[in-house]
């Protein structure tokens, strides 16, 4: 059934090079007039297979991984971001307790029998508590695809993180092997950090088939709804097989059944909410709302949403949400809160599909980019929802964008890198707030239309790939015919000096 399931994909995916060789619909009304390729449209440039087991008794993960992919270099790099939890690790200081919370237990990825092309090349690790994989590959005069094999164990860590469980669900995030980005800057191995989303990654196919027990169920990166599901007796398991195509990582949560799904949807795609069923009736239903309605939004602003399935599940975790492709992360207090907080964060995470999902961005050394945008996407999503509801979100990030100049002088800006931010709250303030704060003030100057016909357009250009600072500036100048570079300094690294040529750039934009 899996090597069967596997072929078939491989034949689908000759038909589809083929036809997108040939491009036989070219025309009017074919691919060039569409915004956003479609998912089964789209050659990704690597391929994951993995088969998991899951013990939720243990919190153990086994598995074997394959990637396929045309290697860019003599070597490859695998993120094995676990083991930023190992027992070694030695987290310390108050940003690290954030994430671990009180209560913490370490874990871990044992990597073993590593092939490439069928043959064994042993296992190396890198980073200081072996938080990378390094596989050397053949030669690279040739441009043949590479396939890379793994088995691995992974203890899932318990702690205040992307990576954890209570008693009824246990998410995963960030925790499959995952190709490293080699770009301009060559290997970018930047280890796990407190503070801010630490990863980047690039688009791909991933087809996981995962073992469960009986009684649980399971929300993913993927199409669960498609998923083949088998149950095989007398051993009480549950088996998925689940694709998710051109998606920048998988995730997943593994639910016992005092989770439910609360299911809609917008346009093809299905939008499910997983709660449990002692939750709040009204507060389920905001939130269940809110990732209809932004999902819907975004869709109409910025280009439409790929993926036939959207899931956002309550987990434990420090981080109010979490993104992955087509499945957020929600903190189980923003289910208890009626104070509008909880609309914010689905909002935000439901942005973020765009804004590091559809365009991913390094995380690392550009967070303003996908999380400025996300936020601006949630300030102007909640403005059109609810006026009066929207204000306090909207005030508490401009009102955090006034503080950059402090900031500034203590040498922290919103362009700096993860590792510059002393803490959570510089972090919010300028890569949340100053960051949103220079989109909202283009839309306040620009109008709504013209800044989300630039936005559609670097939708657009950048999908499924990877967008810098750079290129976004270049758009802006594009855009309104002279150099935007003056705006982004004043706004982002509080170059006060260039004021009035920020304001001169936003008035030449005006009329362009
Ligand atoms: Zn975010």
């Amino acid at each position: 059934m899996w090597r069967k399931h596997w072929v078939v994909i491989v034949a689908v995916g000759v038909v589809l090079t083929v036809l997108l060789t040939i491009r036989p619909w070219t025309g009017q009304a074919g691919l060039d007039a569409q915004e956003i390729v479609p998912i089964g449209q789209r050659q990704a440039a690597v391929t994951y297979k993995a088969d998991v087991q899951i013990d939720m008794n243990k919190h153990v993960v086994k598995g074997m991984l394959t990637a396929r992919f045309v290697p860019q270099d003599d070597q490859a790099f695998f993120h094995l971001y676990p083991n930023a939890f190992s027992a070694n690790a030695a987290l310390s200081g108050e940003n690290w307790e954030v994430v671990l919370g009180k209560q913490r237990e370490p874990g871990g990825i044992k990597i073993s029998e590593v092939r490439v092309n069928g043959k064994s090349v042993g296992v190396q690790y890198a980073g200081k508590t072996k938080t990378l994989l390094q596989v050397p590959l053949p030669a690279r005069t040739s441009s043949a695809e590479t396939v890379v094999e793994m088995n691995f164990q992974l203890e899932v860590p318990y702690n205040n993180g992307r990576m954890s469980y209570h008693d009824h669900a246990m998410w995963l995030g960030n925790w499959l092997p995952i190709l490293a980005v080699k770009d301009a800057g060559g290997w970018r191995l930047d280890p796990y950090s407190a503070i801010g989303d630490p990863f980047y990654s690039d688009v791909a196919n991933y087809h996981l088939r995962v073992q469960l027990s009986e009684g649980y169920q399971l929300a993913t990166s993927g199409l669960e709804s498609v998923a083949v599901i088998t149950e095989t007796r007398p051993q009480r398991l549950k088996i998925y097989e689940v694709d998710a195509w051109n998606v920048r990582d998988f995730a997943l949560v593994v639910m016992d059944e005092t989770y439910q799904p609360i299911s809609g949807k917008v346009g093809e795609t299905i939008v499910r909410t997983w709660v449990q069923k002692s939750d709040d009736p009204q507060n389920v239903e905001r939130i269940h709302e809110t990732a209809r309605e932004s999902l819907d939004y975004y869709g109409k602003q910025f280009g439409v949403y790929p993926y036939k399935e959207y899931d956002v599940v309550k987990t434990g975790g420090f981080f109010g949400g979490m993104e992955y492709p087509s499945l957020v992360f929600i903190a189980q207090e923003y289910f208890e809160r009626s104070d509008g907080m909880g609309e914010a964060v689905v909002a935000h995470e439901t942005a973020h599909q765009w804004f590091y999902g559809l365009v991913g961005n390094d995380e690392v050394r550009e967070a303003w980019l996908d999380e400025g945008l996300t936020d601006y996407a949630t300030m102007v999503f909640l403005q059109q929802k609810s006026l009066a509801r929207s204000q306090a979100y909207i005030q508490m990030r401009l009102g955090q964008a006034r503080a950059a100049e402090g900031y500034a002088n203590q040498g922290v800006t919103a362009k700096s890198s993860v590792e510059a931010f002393p803490d959570w709250r510089s972090y919010n303030d300028l890569v949340y707030g100053r960051a949103g704060a220079m989109w909202w003030n283009l839309k306040e100057e620009w109008g709504v239309e013209r800044l989300h016909q630039v936005l559609r357009q670097y939708v657009r250009d950048h999908q499924y790939k990877q967008a810098n600072g750079e290129q976004i500036t270049a758009l802006l100048t594009a855009t309104a015919g002279a150099d935007a570079s003056p705006y982004l300094d004043y706004w982002l690294r509080v170059e006060l000096e260039k004021a009035e040529a920020a304001s001169n750039w936003v008035e030449k934009g005006k009329h362009e």
